[in-house]
């Protein structure tokens, strides 16, 4: 456990230091020593050498760390940054900090993000500079303090009557401070005994009455054993047992083995409670324990029945112990190329803490991405422990870890998120089943090779692999049969390999008794990657050593038509939508 006691919000986030030349990395790296553990400098490319990161285009940049709710701070004229973040700005409670600092260091001015803590930030980075900081917040110029944005750990009771009460202050109403609060009592609010109005630091759910504004500190802990529909219910009822405030919970935690409960799961999608899980025991009272020690805890609250409650409440704002729930996602990147990965892919893979692939995927993403960050993990491994790999993707997820497993095309087309099904379908640990867990799709192969060539799957179609690793060649064979006769477009995975020399031979001798020798075929080599190569040919012409591993084979139907390109010489391939025979 850890007090809570940072003067003002948001100072504790990770930022990023924007610096456009070589002269201004002396003055980031000072602001940087002065800013939380894992805040780092992004250096401009050919402009600046030594940063941290190395970025290409500043408006990009800073948009996307924006986006991305990073605190940033600008080494540049406060006019550019204004510009290239003016077209986001939307929700003022939800935005990140942004400041600009002189290139030199002899300015620091905050210019957004006032409720995420920027004047906490630009005091801060201030200090190290040994300058004032431009602070233009009336509140905060005259109290040091934004009312409007508690620090972490405590909460408005009514987040909108923060304005008008620090209006009545300005305006020279004295106010007197019930509880207890650090940046409260650091502030220069004009705090005496007697004051007219109040502000009350409290985590009883009691309504104030006029001229009182009430903080609750997080300083509620619950613990909750043996999950259950009805927790969140019972949960309120505890806390209404114990008078205390839902806004003043600081976490509910729970054992390991709970994390499949879907009540325990509501208390965190629907009432929005932090859930924490610890590895121990079956008695709420030892579950609140690891976070409120017992000598601090007032007398706890017990629910018996079902699921047993215990409520404990702590002097000061508690920080969660134990571990949040796990997340594995199990991400396509599509065919290669940046443009083709769906945006919920990338923001997969920048939040997970490990990547977990075969080492050319793993590439792959890199490339792709620009990640990983140093603080992320890369497992890249053999291609064929794809159940291993799965297996150690969930264990790490189990025990709190946010996890990407990577695939290329779509994940669950000959690829990691069956692999992940039958691990978890098979799991002992009951916690792998309380694993937040998602599958992002992407671009097949099939789907980026068709479009090459207009639209050779735009009627029934099927998907085959020719690997017979996993399956017996026999059943390939039948299958193309099937499909041949079932009048199907193809995709053909896995076409060809090393130590697979001859099946595709057979697989297109197969084909040719059933289908005519005009059928058109298309192999499509490295698609949306820099080495792409396309190319029209019919059953008839083509030979297997075409394609290799590195291609997909699209067959036609007997209604799949060409006609030529004239703009680049090439051919269009269509499956129409209409069949008639
Ligand atoms: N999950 C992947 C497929 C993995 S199987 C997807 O959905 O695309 C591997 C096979 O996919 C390769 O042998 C090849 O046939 C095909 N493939 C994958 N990416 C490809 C690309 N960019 N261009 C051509 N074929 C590709």
């Amino acid at each position: 456990m850890a007090g809570v006691d940072a003067v003002t919000a948001g100072v504790d986030t990770a930022a990023a230091i924007v610096v456009l030349g070589q002269g201004s990395l002396e003055t980031a790296r000072r602001i940087q020593a002065a800013l939380p553990a894992g805040s780092r400098v992004y250096g401009l490319s050919g402009r600046v050498e030594g940063a941290d990161v190395t970025y290409d285009g500043f408006g990009e940049t800073v948009t996307g760390l924006h986006r991305d709710g990073v605190p940033v701070v600008a080494l540049c004229a406060s006019g550019i940054i204004i510009r290239t973040l003016a077209p986001l700005l939307q929700n003022k409670r939800a935005e990140p900090p942004v400041l600009a600092v002189a290139e030199d260091g002899s300015a620091v001015v905050p210019l957004l993000g006032g409720l995420q803590g920027v004047n906490g930030l630009a005091r801060r980075i201030a200090e190290a500079l040994g300058v004032a900081p431009a602070i233009t917040t009336t509140g905060d110029v005259r109290f040091n303090v934004t009312l409007e944005a508690p620090p972490n750990g405590y909460v408005a009771r009514d987040p909108g009557a923060s304005k008008a009460f620090m209006s009545d202050l300005l305006g020279g109403a004295t106010v007197r401070l019930e509880g207890h609060a650090p940046w409260l009592a650091q502030s220069r609010l004009p705090f005496t005994p007697g004051g007219e109005r109040c502000i009350r630091v409290t985590p009883d759910d009691r309504a104030p009455e006029d001229g009182t504004l009430v903080f609750h500190p997080k300083t509620v802990v619950v613990g909750v054993v043996g999950g259950g529909e009805d927790l969140p219910d019972r949960v309120t009822a505890a806390l209404a047992a114990a008078g205390l405030a839902r806004a003043a919970v600081a976490c509910v935690l729970a054992p390991e083995a709970d994390a499949p409960s879907a009540g325990l799961r509501r208390l965190e999608t629907d009432d929005g409670w932090p859930v924490r899980f610890v590895s121990a025991s079956a008695d709420p009272a030892v579950l609140v324990a690891t976070a409120v020690p017992e000598a601090e805890r007032d007398r706890p609250v017990w629910l018996t029945g079902a699921v047993a409650i215990a409520v404990a409440r702590a002097p000061e704002a508690v920080r969660p112990v134990g571990h949040a729930r796990g997340h594995l996602s199990v991400v396509g990147l599509g065919p290669g190329s940046p443009d083709l990965l769906a945006p919920a892919a990338r923001e997969a893979l920048r939040c997970a803490d490990h990547w977990i692939g075969y080492e050319t995927y793993i590439r792959m993403a890199e490339r792709m991405v620009g990640m990983p960050r140093p603080e992320q993990a890369v497992h890249a491994t053999d291609n064929r422990e794809e159940l291993d790999r799965a297996r150690h993707a969930l264990s790490l997820a189990a025990v709190g870890a946010r996890v990407a497993v990577i695939s290329s095309g779509d994940p669950g087309i000959f690829a990691m998120a069956a692999a992940v099904m039958e691990a978890l379908h098979d799991a002992a640990d009951p916690a792998w089943q309380g694993i937040d867990l998602d599958m992002v799709p992407g671009i097949t192969a099939a789907q980026a090779a068709a479009a090459r060539v207009g639209a050779p799957l735009g009627h029934d179609f099927c998907i085959l692999s020719l690997s017979d690793n996993l399956k017996p060649f026999d059943v390939i064979l039948d299958r193309l049969d099937h499909a041949a006769r079932a009048d199907l477009a193809m995709a053909l995975y896995n076409p060809v390999s090393k130590a697979r020399p001859w099946q595709l031979g057979q697989a297109l001798d197969r084909l040719r008794t059933i289908r005519g020798p005009e059928t058109p075929v298309v192999l499509a080599r490295d698609v949306a990657r820099p080495d792409e190569a396309v190319r029209v040919t019919t059953l008839g012409a083509v030979r297997p050593e075409d394609a290799d591993m590195r291609t997909v084979i699209l067959v036609g139907s007997s209604a799949t038509q060409t006609f030529p390109r004239p703009i680049d010489g090439g051919t269009w391939v269509y499956s129409p939508r209409w069949y008639g025979r």
